[in-house]
């Protein structure tokens, strides 16, 4: 079948190209209708490499998907022919400790898509675990449902942060995943978002989802804007989707006493930690890695509109363009959020 294959660094191509699949009895086959760009299909197409996860062989990219099922397997009562679906692209081992313990996420055998050696989803159709597969509600469309990946990271760090009605939160970074973490913050509570960025168009669009106010950090402080803002107080959630070195001191500097740092996104190399700083205001760290179990819960958000995605889905492609999509996206005009690409 055509995919969309990483052939090395720098290489793409969209070709012939055959994974073997067979559709297990709790499997079920969806012919793929969208897949997102995620900024990790372009970190693989420009360097090859993520941390550990080097391409060694010609790989498959993407793994935000919506499609529509086309085959079930014998075991699956959940889902059936026809129905319109988006999927979980990590798979843990089943039988792992992680997974046992509900942290399938952290499965040390996880398969994922995209990530080396697993083959993606940008190809006419996958065979997937009916358990990681699920039902888009009747207004969400495929497009939408394909942003049900990105946003789970914002629902898991939102979890993570154990917010309350009426919280103060401050999102570093108005990327995709900053914006998705904005969106999970206010349906999990919170009474205003301050979001960072350095990109005029990033932070307008941000102003537009909802009580969210853009901080532009080329001329704006976070910390004294916070203050100003909470007679003092401060943030209660500092989620940091930048990963930038100075992200840490900033997220420091805009937290209450007792508050939540959550950390999303990845610094290229490790940073330094004020601990006094964090230990003056007894500040709570966490961390995420992907996510787990929230898919049901941003499908049921999407589906009440109390989440919409809809304005962060910018660029479309067709399949044939799939290259010209990725070259775009590896350099995009700061007007752009998520790039799209439509097999269907
Ligand atoms: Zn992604």
């Amino acid at each position: 079948m055509p995919a969309l294959v990483l052939e090395k660094t720098k290489v793409l191509s969209r070709r012939e190209f055959e994974v073997a699949e067979t559709l297990g009895p709790h499997d079920v086959r969806v012919a793929i209708h969208t897949v997102g760009i995620c900024g990790s299909d372009v970190h693989y197409y420009q360097h090859g490499a993520i941390g550990p996860f080097v391409v060694r062989a010609p790989m498959v990219l993407g793994h935000e998907a919506a499609g529509t099922v086309v085959e079930v397997g014998g075991a699956v009562a959940t889902l059936r022919a026809g129905d319109r679906v988006c999927m979980e692209p990590g798979v843990p081992d089943p039988d792992g400790r992680a997974t046992r313990l509900g942290l399938y996420n952290l499965d040390p055998g996880v398969r994922f898509w995209a990530t080396p050696p697993v083959h993606g989803c940008l190809r006419p159709s996958v065979v997937h675990p009916a358990a990681f597969t699920f039902k888009l509600p009747d207004n969400v469309s495929f497009a939408e449902g394909a942003m049900v990946e990105p946003l789970a990271v914002g629902m898991h760090a939102a979890n993570k942060a154990r917010l309350r009605p009426g919280d103060v939160a401050v999102v570093l970074g108005a990327g995709p995943i900053g914006l998705v973490t904005a969106l999970s913050a206010l349906a999990g509570g919170c009474s205003r978002v301050f979001i960072t960025d350095v990109q005029p168009p990033k932070l307008a669009l941000a102003a537009t989802l909802g009580p969210i106010t853009p901080v532009d950090v080329r001329t704006e402080n976070i910390g004294e804007i916070v203050r100003r803002a909470t007679g003092g107080w401060g943030a209660d959630v500092v989620f940091d989707a930048a990963g930038y070195p100075g992200a840490l001191a900033a997220a420091l500097d805009a937290l209450c006493p007792g508050g939540c740092i959550v950390l999303i996104g990845m610094p290229g190399a490790a940073v330094p930690f004020d601990v006094v700083a964090a230990q003056v205001k007894e500040a709570r760290l966490e961390t995420i890695f992907r996510y787990a179990h929230v898919f049901p819960r941003a499908l049921a958000l999407m589906g009440s509109r109390k989440i919409d995605v809809r304005p962060l889905i910018t660029d479309r492609y067709g399949f044939a363009d799939a290259v010209a999509a990725f070259d775009y996206a590896s350099n995009p005009r700061p007007t752009s959020v998520k790039v799209q690409i439509e097999l269907a």
